[in-house]
């Protein structure tokens, strides 16, 4: 069996099985081969796998993976929030005080500028950077 892809004198296409291509030839001569769409029996080859259909799958499989991110960040961002305290902009200071041992360990998050997330690594406190997803995303 082969499949071709076939296009009709009104420009619709579609896919059709023949048993090889002379089994194709003889159908489409006789008038055996028609559209689906619109009847008619002009039917001639269309180019295979034409570009447009190869893009579409890619950018599915795109939107596929940025939902399973998304999906990922989602499921991060509920544990830190079930997890740890929100300090909010006062973060770095926080992490700060557990670091030096003035205030009990304990998980915090919260937002730092990127200026005091390098304050943060040259003074060696760890913390870790997720991009945060709005909520309005998922
Ligand atoms: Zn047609």
């Amino acid at each position: 069996m082969i499949l071709f892809n076939l296009r009709c004198g009104e420009d619709h296409t579609f896919e059709a099985w023949f048993r090889d291509g002379a089994t194709y030839e003889h159908q489409s001569a006789v008038g055996e081969v028609v559209c689906p769409v619109c009847g008619v029996t002009q039917i001639e080859k269309a180019p295979m796998a034409p570009r447009l259909a190869t893009n579409a799958s890619r950018n599915e499989r795109d939107v596929e993976m940025a939902r399973q991110i998304r999906g990922a960040f989602a499921e991060l961002r509920d544990h830190v929030e079930k997890s740890c305290d929100y300090v909010g902009a006062d973060f770095a200071e926080e992490a700060r005080k557990i670091h030096y041992g003035e205030e009990k360990r304990r998980n915090i998050y919260g937002e730092a500028s990127s200026e005091e997330a390098k304050e943060l690594v040259n003074e060696g406190v760890s913390f870790g950077r997720i991009p945060w997803s709005q909520r309005s995303d998922s």
